[in-house]
């Protein structure tokens, strides 16, 4: 498999470690519910999925990799930071 890193151009996905799903945060004054929602109950879509990958063998930029679990073809790469994951603040 190939990602196509923003910084690095395309590389081999052995370069990147993979933390998992890509998800929005819920805020820090956020009710329990939001956070057991957040960590226990997630979706399965056998389709595409927005993950985090470290860019740990290149740049060390984190990226928002968008997916397909079923073909695994990788959609679309940004970098993290413009992802805006980090929750309500
Ligand atoms: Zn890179």
């Amino acid at each position: 498999m190939r990602v196509t890193c923003p910084n690095c151009g395309e590389r081999d996905r052995r370069e990147f470690y993979v933390k998992g799903a890509a998800l929005v945060r819920p805020g820090a004054d956020a009710p329990v519910e939001a956070w057991h929602e957040h960590v226990h109950m997630r979706d399965n879509p056998a389709g595409d999925v927005h993950e985090l990958w470290y860019h740990e063998m290149g740049c060390g930029a984190w990226l928002n990799v968008c997916r397909n679990v079923v073909s695994h073809e990788v959609v679309s790469a940004v970098l993290a930071a413009g992802s805006d994951l980090g929750g309500a603040r």
